[in-house]
Formats: structure tokens, C-alpha cells, sequence
């Protein structure tokens, strides 16, 4: 008999493929289960930057996501909405059938901020990941000239993809052609300082590595200039890139701005403690697209981590299978782990900083194991 009610997940990224993985287990009863995304795999935040370092294949990262929607008996549509009716509890999409739903969790995640302003071959935005190290191999190109990378952006992400490519780079030039390739790697950031967030002892110890290792930092510079050979910032004289890799901060995508829900001043999706969009009940929002009103949280993949067992209980209350319903509050502190490219990573937690071996060899668990989770063959 078909089932009698709709559960839609757009976009399956930290949150959303939990619930797929739940659903495995404990399907709720006469639910069907669709899934949409714009890729048929998913990708891990956590280990792109050891795919730059060579330390992983890009498939070690990746989620095959027709093996898990078909374990868990869903059904997986490879499209793009187009549009929202929260009234009618109705998807569109330019070239298939509207998709009407009872209950809506989206997880679309983020993209970096600023790069649509610009148009160059050699800009490689981090997003979408999926096909990130693709976009970059093509721009690395054979790897026989020299190279001038740029990162923009000095996040944590901006720093670990800046130490990363560098330690793939001259792992590249000796497993190609048995000498070190030429290049370099300029980080340029906006702000006062790099990676924000972090503790001043943890970013005296970057800023420590990133030297030693001759990677040129320049902070206050904003980007405001994107050629085909160079960057600027309007004032002074351009910057030489062969490769712009474009890692700043999180902002909202495009699709968010299609679904016509409330947002915050950010464009990300207003949401309320039980991760409900302030606009209409059987909406949800998880990981870098929503925000809690009550309690903003940092853009970062731990937080959509915890949002899981809390959303996939309130998919369950809005669908009858629970009596009341969570509610999440982030957690106030939790562990940074860079990977440093070199078989050593820096780890910061509760104000102690470290970089060493064993804290890559604790990343990597961490990262293998989660993703295992949801790695299945078809
Ligand atoms: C290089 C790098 C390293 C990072 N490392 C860490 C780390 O170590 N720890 C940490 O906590 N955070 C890290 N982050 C931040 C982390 O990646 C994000 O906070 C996290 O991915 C957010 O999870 P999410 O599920 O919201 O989004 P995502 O993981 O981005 O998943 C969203 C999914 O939705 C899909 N999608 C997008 N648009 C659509 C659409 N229109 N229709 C259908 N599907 C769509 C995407 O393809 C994607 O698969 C890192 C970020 C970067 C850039």
C-alpha cells in the first residue's frame, strides 16, 4: 500500500544524512522518504583538506548517496528546486513534476561569500565540494610550470586548504617528475588576523607553521579586483595567481532566497530552537543554512553534527511517531582540529593548544570513522 504521508530532505549533508542513516534502522511508519540533491554524492568538510595534502583519495571523503537512500529503501531526485509554496507544502523544479510534502527539512549548507562578484578562469571557489578538486586539477593543470596560488580567505578553512595544498604541492613535483615543483601560496584575508575563532596561542603557532613552511600571509587586504593572471584590491599593485582558490566566509546560497521562508540579516534561514522555520511548522532547517534566532552559532560542520538526533526526533513528532518535541541549543566550545598537511595537525580544545602527530592520527579517526557511517556499496 502506498504510504500515506511525505518527508522531504533537500540537500543531504551533516544532518540530513543522518536522518537517511536512522531511517535504516526505525522507518517511520506510512512515510515515504525522498531525498534531493544537486550531486549523486555528498562530500566531508572535514577531510577536503587531506585530499589537497594527497593524504586521501577524493573518494575517501564522499558519500555515495544512491547506495544510502536505496539502503534505506528512499527515494533520491538529482535536481535543483526551483521554488516553494509553504502553503501548498509544494517543491518545484524547472523540468519534473512538483513534489507536494508533508514535512520539509532542508540542508543546503553554505557557500563562500563574495566570489559570484567576480569572473576569472582561475578562480576555484571551495563550493560546491563535490567537485572542487576537479575545478582545482584542471586549473593546476600538468604541474610543470610554476604555480602562484592565492587563498582568499584566512578562515580556518582558508589556513588549513593553504598548508594542505602546500604539502600536496611538493609531494606533486616529486612523485611527477623526482624534483620539487615550483610555486608558491599567498594567503590574503580581509580581516585584522587569521583564523578567527581560534585561540591567540593556536594562531601564533599557525602563523609560526605558515612561515616556516614560506607561505606569505597579507591580512587587511580585501579582495576587490579578480583578473585572469592576478588579484587586487584597488589600491595596490596587483598580486600574480595562476590559481584562486576562494575559501572565505559562509553565505547563503542562492537556493535559500528561492524558498521565500523568513531569514535572518544574512539570508540564512530563520529558525527557531526546535529547528522549525519561524514561518511554517513542518519546515526544518539544519547545518550552515539556518539559524537558531535565540542562538546564533559559528558556520561550522560539529554544530549540524548535534542538530541530527534532535531533527531526526522532531521529523518523527511532526509526523505523529513522537509526542513532543526537542529543542537544541549549541554547545558553547568544541575541539578544532587543522590538519597541517605534513602528518601532523594542530589541535585546540579548552584554551591548551598542541601540534603534533598524534593529533593528525586523532583527526583521522575521527574523520574515517564518521564517514564510514555512511559509506555503502550498492
Ligand atoms: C575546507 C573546509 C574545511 C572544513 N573543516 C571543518 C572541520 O574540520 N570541522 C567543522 O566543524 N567544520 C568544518 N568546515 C565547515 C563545514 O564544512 C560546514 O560547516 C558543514 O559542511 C555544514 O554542514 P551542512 O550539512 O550544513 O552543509 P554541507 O555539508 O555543505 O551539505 C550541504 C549539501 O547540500 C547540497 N546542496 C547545496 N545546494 C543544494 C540544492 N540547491 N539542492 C540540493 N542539494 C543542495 C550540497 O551539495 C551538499 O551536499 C569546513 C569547511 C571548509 C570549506
Amino acid at each position: 500500500m502506498p504510504s500515506s504521508r511525505t518527508l522531504v530532505l533537500l540537500g543531504i549533508g551533516h544532518t540530513n544524512a543522518e536522518v537517511v542513516r536512522r531511517w535504516i534502522k526505525r522507518p517511520i511508519a506510512d512515510t515515504r522518504l525522498v531525498c534531493i540533491s544537486k550531486f549523486p554524492f555528498a562530500t566531508y568538510s572535514g577531510m577536503l583538506p587531506g585530499t589537497l595534502s594527497r593524504q586521501f583519495e577524493p573518494t575517501e571523503m564522499q558519500i555515495d548517496l544512491r547506495a544510502l537512500t536505496k539502503r534505506a529503501g528512499a527515494e533520491l531526485i538529482l535536481d535543483e528546486v526551483t521554488e516553494l509554496d509553504p502553503a501548498t507544502r509544494t517543491l518545484h523544479f524547472a523540468k519534473r513534476d512538483a513534489l507536494p510534502f508533508d514535512v520539509l527539512s532542508v540542508g543546503v549548507g553554505s557557500m563562500p561569500a563574495g566570489w559570484r562578484d567576480h569572473r576569472s578562469p582561475a578562480l576555484v571557489p571551495i563550493k560546491p565540494m563535490q567537485t572542487f578538486p576537479s575545478r582545482l586539477e584542471e586549473r593546476l593543470g600538468d604541474g610543470a610550470g610554476p604555480k602562484r596560488c592565492v587563498i582568499v580567505g584566512g578562515g580556518v578553512a582558508g589556513v588549513e586548504v593553504a598548508l594542505c595544498l602546500d604539502a600536496g604541492l611538493a609531494k606533486r613535483g616529486l612523485a611527477e617528475r623526482g624534483q620539487p615543483q615550483s610555486y608558491s601560496i599567498t594567503i590574503l584575508t580581509s580581516g585584522p588576523q587569521i583564523a578567527d575563532g581560534m585561540t591567540n596561542r593556536s594562531r601564533r603557532k599557525l602563523r609560526e607553521i605558515l612561515r616556516a613552511r614560506g607561505i606569505e600571509v597579507r591580512t587587511d587586504y580585501r579582495v576587490k579586483e579578480v583578473d585572469e593572471r592576478s588579484v587586487g584590491n584597488g589600491q595596490d599593485e596587483p598580486i600574480a595567481a595562476d590559481v584562486i582558490i576562494w575559501a572565505t566566509g559562509a553565505a547563503a546560497p542562492p537556493v535559500l532566497g528561492r524558498l521565500g521562508l523568513a531569514t535572518d540579516e544574512r539570508g540564512f534561514l530563520a529558525l527557531n530552537p526546535r529547528l522549525q522555520s519561524t514561518d511554517a511548522e513542518p519546515i526544518f532547517a539544519v547545518g550552515d543554512c539556518g539559524t537558531i534566532l535565540q542562538h546564533p552559532a559559528p558556520k561550522a560542520g560539529v554544530f549540524a553534527v548535534r542538530q541530527a538526533p534532535v531533527l531526526w526526533h522532531n521529523l518523527r513528532a511532526a509526523l505523529g511517531a513522537e509526542t513532543a518535541y526537542q529543542t537544541y541549543r549549541p554547545q558553547s566550545g568544541f575541539m578544532k582540529i587543522l590538519n597541517t598537511g605534513h602528518g601532523k595537525a594542530l589541535l585546540e580544545y579548552k584554551g591548551h593548544s598542541a601540534h603534533a602527530r598524534w593529533c593528525w592520527w586523532l583527526k583521522c579517526w575521527i574523520d574515517k570513522r564518521f564517514v564510514a557511517k555512511y559509506q555503502f556499496r550498492e
